[in-house]
């Protein structure tokens, strides 16, 4: 595997903080299809017939699956923001991973350098002016 130095890690992290500030409006969730029965006593969805599509999304709060109903005029709408949302999730999820490797490769590089640099000591007093 190859290892990429810091400066590497932290360009192609700014490139994905880029992506990020691109970002448009998301829903978490997965869009699922369910079968409904509605309020009409009378509606054949009550006579054993077949019950009624809707969209819903569905995610879980708490470990409890929580879902909300889509209007149909919504559907494509909402299957945008889902979709962006696993984007921005993935890149979210990259990003942390490059830091995670900037860390750990700035340690390893520390551990290796003839000087190491000495810690200031943080003041707790306040700043003057
Ligand atoms: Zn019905």
């Amino acid at each position: 595997m190859k290892t990429f130095s810091v400066e590497e890690l932290e360009a192609r992290r700014k490139a994905l903080l880029r992506q990020l500030r691109r970002a448009g409006p998301l829903v978490e969730g997965s869009l699922a299809r369910v079968e409904r029965r509605c309020g009409t006593p009378g509606c054949q969805c009550h006579q054993g017939g077949p019950g009624h599509l809707q969209v819903s999304l569905c995610k879980k709060v708490a470990g409890r699956s929580h879902a909300t109903y889509v209007p149909k005029a919504l559907h494509e709408t909402v299957r945008q923001w889902n979709q962006e949302h696993k984007r921005v999730k993935a890149i979210l999820k990259e990003i942390s991973a490059l830091s995670e490797q900037i860390i750990r490769t700035y340690v390893s590089s520390r551990r290796t350098a003839p000087q190491k640099p000495r810690l200031r000591r943080l003041k707790t007093e306040k700043p003057s002016g």
